[in-house]
């Protein structure tokens, strides 16, 4: 079995074996540009070391061989005392995972091939000892667990004896004694002597790399990123280039376009004289791309050169790593960029113009969460408001917040229904429960490319970063700017897309792309490239999709709105909410008619303001269908609570007063309780239980339409009846239904489908007797889901589903996105025994799961018409059914 690959043994589409820093690596060697020579042990290794604790067989044997094979390529044998190799054992799974794992640079120096690397370097001690101490540190954090600020601490100390803030202060002798302070470190914890042997240092970086892919912050970073938790990381074995051998040296990091607009141009950070974990920790501050230019023109121009064959290449956005030493250009990374949302639209209307990729090929490029993001609100700025500073526009949106400066205390606030900023001098993979919780992230150091502008832009957080004036005390939980101090619990205001830092809670406004979808801005007139991109790629989606997208909504404004936002019709009109406020009385009526004259009475009362609800929907969705749901909560949801009733009535009692009318209400509340109410009296069931009730709305719907009609209005109810699990309820129902619609309908031309929801699972396996007595089924996928997994879709949340998710039992909430196995196959049962019994048969779904861009896909997949949800989602629902169709 094949475990390792070398560079030139692979290629860019290798992803899944090689992890996406391999592939790319072997993909730039074979396109000829200089990759320091390495090879690649697969993530089937790793996944079979996880599996078995035991590194697979035969995979020794194939390391050696390929070092060999590197130390012949490189003429220097690993950790060699005259003349060593040095390589960097780095981890790199299928999909990006910035800091999440293990890294070891360095590996093969030991006391003796020290002095070998430092002859190499032209006699260079300090570069050498400084490498070392960099490898004790390294290994000791990341390979054996020694924790990370013992070393830090003693670094601190070896400066401040020196009476200076900067490493480059520590001269040679001063490394060599942090070496001597490091390895005393490392022995006190490990209780061993730090490792002489070059090749045990490699095994133990490799295994821990492995062992990387199951560190905390990487479960969490998985389950937030929703990456698959097995599929293991592979690790690249890479010859040592170094960019801290002196000011003609460096590293940097640079992207084809701007990773945060889309604009096109040259983007990146460099600093000199350093290694490139420098520049993603952001402990010291770079320069701007473009002053290398000015440093060393030979490798800028090459790099130029580089980064455009490799977009070229890509056809893509590219992010690249890069080191230069002593004027020689190395390229150590590429992979496709991360980007903001804003800026993948951007980026893929702007590949379609450079004829690199189709309109087709662009819909792929762009997703429907990122379409979300960009339908956030911004801030709402006027004079009364100027930043106290301001940062680097790490990640955009407009974020408000109480600030913490601790990851703890960040979730413990959210978990308190606060939003908070976390504000920190710089983050690391421990801040990421923090950064998941927070609002916003606000760094007072680091650039574009640091920790926490990388992390928050993949989560889409709002990020501010390197906002140097801001002097963070996190011990204090304080910090201080422009002289002035705020605490820990303080509101502040970040910007994201200006780097503009607020004190207290700026207000917020629309954003651009909703105007767009409001109508209220013209794509042709606006002069938003943003704008122009969406609106190009929406109508491409709109074009392509098989899927219609309809809203629930059950309001006239709702609907309005809906409209707007390009529904195609109502999937749900949910009318309990018509029972409430002052209509709650004559529903109260209504369960407390003693007589069959007296519930009429009360039904007849509630008939004409019914009427009037439907009439307003149907006007605005004019010539669209509107699905209106009979009632389907238990009727004691609209009285009140027992224990309130209860007492109401104990105090009257005792004050003598008259409380009939409560007394008669609370034995109701009594005679009605249930003890599971979401599989109790509701629904169908209610509709059979009390006659008239389902009488009534269909009278007043159809009425509604007639009247519509007669005015001019195209009404297409499609009267829906909820919680049916045998074709005998539904074939009840719509008996009585159907003499209603023929008394009412006459000659208005008015035509009403009768159908279903498929929300019981006995309804979903009996769906072929069902549809003979349906027009049309709408999966409502929350009880669907409800039932099918016998999950109470109000409390699970809550009790238990973090266990679920820690454990991996799903990867996200079943109530979120459709659970394609299970709740999904009765889907597609449903869909092709109903389909199967009537062809003409209508097929929608209108749970929750219908505006969540994974479900959609699965729905496209199965094969139905369309899908409704929140007119807020429509449009994410119209791109990614867009997305699935091509
Ligand atoms: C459903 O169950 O999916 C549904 C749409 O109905 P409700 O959420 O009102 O129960
Ligand atoms: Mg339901």
């Amino acid at each position: 079995h094949k475990y390792v690959y070398d560079f030139n043994e692979g290629n860019k589409d290798l992803k899944d074996l090689l992890g996406g820093k391999g592939a790319n690596l072997a993909e730039m060697t074979n396109l000829g540009l200089p990759v320091p020579p390495g090879f690649t042990i697969t993530t089937e290794a790793c996944k079979e070391y996880l599996a078995t604790g035991q590194e697979p067989e035969g995979l020794a044997a194939q390391i050696e061989a390929h070092l060999e094979s590197l130390e012949r390529g490189m003429g220097r044998k690993l950790g060699d005392p005259d003349d060593p190799l040095l390589v960097s054992v780095r981890s790199g799974a299928k999909f990006s995972m910035p800091g999440m794992m293990d890294t070891v640079l360095n590996v093969g120096l030991n006391d003796r091939s020290v002095a070998g690397l430092s002859r190499q370097a032209g006699g260079n001690d300090r570069f050498a000892w400084d490498s070392y101490r960099r490898l004790v540190q390294m290994f000791g954090k990341t390979v054996c667990d020694v924790p990370g600020e013992e070393f830090e601490h003693a670094l601190d100390d070896a400066k401040r004896a020196k009476g200076t803030t900067n490493d480059l202060d520590l001269d040679a002798d001063d490394m060599r004694g942090l070496v001597d302070t490091f390895k005393k470190i490392f022995s006190k914890h490990t209780g061993r002597e730090f490792p002489q042997e070059p090749r045990e240092q490699l095994d133990l970086a490799i295994r821990a790399v492995f062992e990387s892919w199951n560190a905390e912050r990487a479960v969490v970073y998985r389950r937030q990123e929703r990456i698959p938790a097995d599929l293991g990381t592979a690790v690249n074995v890479v010859a040592m280039v170094f960019g801290n051998l002196g000011p003609d040296s460096g590293t940097g990091v640079a992207f084809t376009r701007d990773p945060a607009s889309g604009s096109q141009g040259i983007y990146g950070d460099y600093l000199a004289n350093a290694q490139g974990e420098d520049v993603v920790a952001g402990i010291r501050n770079t320069v701007p791309l473009q002053e290398l230019e000015r440093l060393d023109k030979k490798s800028y121009d090459e790099l130029l050169g580089y980064m455009a064959r490799l977009e070229e290449h890509y056809k893509d956005l590219c992010d690249i790593e890069f080191t230069i030493e002593r004027g020689k250009l190395w390229m150590l990374q590429t992979r496709v960029g991360k980007r903001t949302a804003a800026a993948a639209f951007v980026i893929a209307g702007q590949l379609v113009d450079e004829g690199l990729i189709d309109v087709d090929e662009a819909l792929h490029r762009v997703n429907g969460a990122q379409l979300a993001q960009l339908m956030f609100p911004r801030f709402r700025l006027d004079h009364e408001f100027q930043p106290v500073a301001k940062g680097i526009a790490a990640s955009p949106g407009a974020a408000v917040g109480k600030v913490v400066f601790d990851a703890g205390r960040a979730v413990e606030l959210a978990n308190q229904g606060e939003q908070v900023i976390l504000v920190r001098r710089e983050t690391n993979p421990d801040d990421l429960p923090g950064m998941v919780a927070a609002q916003g992230i606000l760094t007072s150091r680091g650039g574009k490319t640091s920790h926490a502008a990388v992390v928050a832009r993949g989560m889409g957080k709002t990020c501010v970063c390197g906002a140097h004036e801001l002097d963070v005390d996190v011990q204090q939980r304080k910090f201080t700017v422009g002289g002035q101090t705020v605490n820990e619990g303080d509101v502040v205001s970040i910007d994201g897309t200006s780097g503009n830092i607020y004190l207290g809670e700026v207000p917020v406004m629309p954003s651009e792309v909703v105007q767009y979808f409001e109508g209220t801005l013209d794509p042709a007139q606006a002069d938003d490239v943003l704008v122009k991109a969406v609106h190009r790629i929406m109508s491409h989606a709109d074009a392509t999709r098989r899927l219609a997208v309809r809203a629930n909504a059950d309001t006239g404004d709702d609907a309005a709105r809906a409209r707007r936002f390009g529904a195609q019709g109502i999937g749900l009109c949910r009318t309990e909410h018509m029972f409430l406020g002052d209509r709650r009385e004559l529903v109260e009526r209504l369960i407390l008619a003693g007589t069959e004259e007296e519930q009429e009475a009360a039904l007849a009362a509630l008939l004409p303001s019914q009427r009037g609800d439907f009439k307003e929907i149907f006007r605005e969705m004019d010539g669209l269908p509107v699905t209106v749901r009979l009632i389907d909560p238990p009727l004691h949801e609209f009285l009140p609570p027992l224990e309130q009733l209860a007492v109401k009535v104990a105090i009257a009692q005792e004050r003598g007063e008259d409380a009939a009318k409560e007394e008669a209400l609370l034995a109701a509340v009594r005679r009605m309780h249930e003890q599971n109410p979401m599989l109790g009296l509701r629904g169908v069931r209610l509709g059979l239980v009390i006659p008239g009730l389902f009488a009534m709305q269909v009278r007043a719907i159809v009425e509604a339409a007639v009247e519509c009609a007669r005015n001019g209005v195209v009404a297409k109810p499609e009267i829906m009846v909820p919680l049916v699990g045998a074709v005998q309820e539904l074939e009840t129902v719509r008996a009585e239904a159907e003499k209603i619609i023929a008394e009412v309908v006459g000659d208005s031309g008015v035509e009403v489908l009768i159908g279903t929801m498929i929300e019981v699972p006995r309804a979903a396996v009996t769906a072929g007797q069902i549809a003979e007595a349906a027009q049309f089924f709408s999966f409502g996928t929350n009880d669907l889901t409800q039932m099918g997994w016998g999950f109470s879709r109000d409390d699970v949340e809550q009790a238990f589903f973090n266990r679920y998710l820690q454990l991996g039992i799903f990867g996200v909430s079943p109530f979120e996105s459709i659970d394609a196995e299970g709740i999904g196959r009765l889907v597609r049962i449903a869909a092709e025994e109903g389909r199967a019994a009537r062809p003409e048969l209508k097929l929608g779904i209108c749970g929750e799961h219908g505006g969540d861009p994974d479900s959609v896909h699965f729905f496209h997949e199965v094969g139905l018409d369309y899908v409704s949800c929140s007119p807020f989602r429509i449009p994410v629902a119209r791109l990614e059914a867009g997305r699935a169709a091509v």
